[in-house]
């Protein structure tokens, strides 16, 4: 198995490029972000609970997100790998992401950063909020929330795989496929 961290600020473009790399590499694609949504959509009893957090820019709690990710692996065992975008959140969820993986005697096998400046980002993601309807998009307070909280307790992540060395970090601004270009070659130097 080949499992990626796909790793970044809100906005930094992990669900863009994970598009690409699950077709490149033939690995599943995991956004805790997306299956709250669809869970809020369909207006299950996660997404009921989710969506409280979520329009307020908070982290969901990590048992609920962990039970979740679970799940999702589970149902998913015959890939060959999987992409990891916006889990792990914070040491809790990175813990339990390593002993999950080593039921499957697998990883991670590398988390990839796209690395942002935060007004890039701020810019970014109030455009994407006048098309996208997603409440946590819609204001700026609740986009500087959100990042505010990426810098108190996910970018700390970072040590955390360094120590592993499994840690590569990707320039993020510019062309989409240019950024594309980059991550491949991260992903097939491993
Ligand atoms: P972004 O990376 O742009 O913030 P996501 O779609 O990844 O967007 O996440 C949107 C929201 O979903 C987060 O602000 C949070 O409320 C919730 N969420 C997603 N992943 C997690 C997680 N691993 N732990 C807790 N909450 C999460």
């Amino acid at each position: 198995m080949l499992n990626i961290v796909l790793f970044g600020p809100p906005g930094a473009g992990k669900g863009t490029q994970a598009n690409f790399l699950k077709e490149s590499f033939n690995l599943k694609h995991i956004s805790t972000g997306d299956v709250f949504r669809k869970n809020i959509k369909n207006q299950t009893p996660l997404g009921n609970l989710a969506q409280s957090y979520m329009d307020k820019g908070a982290l969901v709690p990590d048992q609920v997100t962990i039970d979740m990710l679970s799940d999702e692996v589970s149902k998913n065992t015959s890939a060959e790998g999987f992409i990891f975008d916006g889990f792990p959140r914070n040491t809790v969820q990175a813990d339990a992401l390593e002993s999950l993986l080593s039921k499957y005697d697998a990883q991670v096998d590398a988390m990839i950063a796209l690395e942002v400046a935060d007004e890039v980002l701020v810019k970014r993601l109030l455009k994407r909020g006048e098309t996208s309807g997603r409440a946590d998009d819609s204001s700026e307070e609740i986009v500087r929330n959100r990042i505010q909280i990426y810098y108190s307790e996910t970018a700390i992540l970072k040590s955390y795989y360094q120590e592993k060395q499994r840690y590569h970090g990707v320039d993020g601004v510019g062309a989409i496929d240019a950024i594309t270009a980059r991550l491949n070659a991260v992903v097939k130097a491993l």
